[in-house]
């Protein structure tokens, strides 16, 4: 398995956002992540990628033990990751965000960055190759120099994948990758996802569209009220009581 997880709990207060769940990822496929509202996903993401520290429970990935490594550590590691919420510098070049983007994640010292040593500089460099190979994944590299301002909901989003390709996960988790774009531009995301999988590697989606999850997933975990409710195949989830039930209110 390319990621365990064991018992893993967040509490916020008296709240477990996530609660006892107990899962695993494997290598080269593509695992979706479902529920209602508030069901714990984006917690569950923050918690792997190292944003927020379990209460309980461990993390494992490619035999490190990272239920209470930094998110940069884990960036370093090979976790990749898209937020809900796009946060893009609107006035800067889609190039641009992407290296900032970059920058922040994996970097945790200044003294390097203010006293630009050569470390730095070769740093730089390797950077701006990354940032344009993660742009030409996402085939918008003709589209570089253009501001974020310029461009649509679905480029914006091939921004945010290129943002987590930067730093060459193994592991890459996307959060809503189709929220708020066009149900007839989401099938080019979709291609990305498989494209990522073709090229070594995992992806984690979590999705409230069910038809591109359905058509996407080769394993779909349900969570709703913090819990794992349910896990299988899209088939298997389809058919589920439970599943059911929890979107209808329950
Ligand atoms: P989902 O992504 O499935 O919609 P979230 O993981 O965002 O759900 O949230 C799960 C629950 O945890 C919600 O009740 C939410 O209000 C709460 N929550 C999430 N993040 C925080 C936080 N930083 N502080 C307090 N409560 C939070
Ligand atoms: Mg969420």
């Amino acid at each position: 398995m390319l990621l365990t997880i064991d018992r893993l709990t967040k509490k916020f207060g008296g709240l477990a956002a996530v609660q006892d769940v107990s899962a695993n990822i494997e290598q080269g496929k593509i695992t979706a992540i479902i529920g209602p509202n508030g069901a714990g996903k984006s917690t569950f993401f923050n918690l792997i990628s190292g944003f927020h520290q379990p209460t309980t429970g461990q993390i494992e990935f490619l035999g490190h033990d990272i239920s209470t490594m930094r998110a940069d550590r884990v960036a370093r590691l090979g976790v990749g990751r898209t937020f809900q919420t796009t946060h893009l510098f609107e006035q800067a070049t889609i190039l641009e965000n992407v290296l900032i983007g970059h920058r922040l994640r994996t970097k945790s010292g200044l003294f390097d960055a203010i006293f630009r040593t050569k470390r730095e500089k070769e740093e730089e460099k390797r950077c701006l190759e990354k940032a344009e190979d993660a742009l030409d994944f996402v085939e918008l590299s003709s589209l570089a120099y253009e501001s974020v301002a310029q461009i649509t909901q679905e480029q914006q989003k091939r921004v945010a994948f290129a943002l987590a390709l930067a730093t060459d996960p193994t592991l890459i988790l996307l959060d809503e990758p189709a929220a708020g774009v066009n149900p007839d531009e989401t099938d080019g995301l979709a291609e990305l996802m498989k494209k990522m999988v073709k090229h070594g590697k995992t992806v984690c989606l979590i999705e409230h569209k069910m038809p591109m999850v359905m058509s996407l997933a080769d394993h779909i975990i349900v969570l709703n009220h913090g819990e794992l409710i349910a896990e299988g195949t899209p088939k298997e989830i389809q058919g589920n009581e439970r599943v059911i039930e929890a979107y209808l209110g329950g």
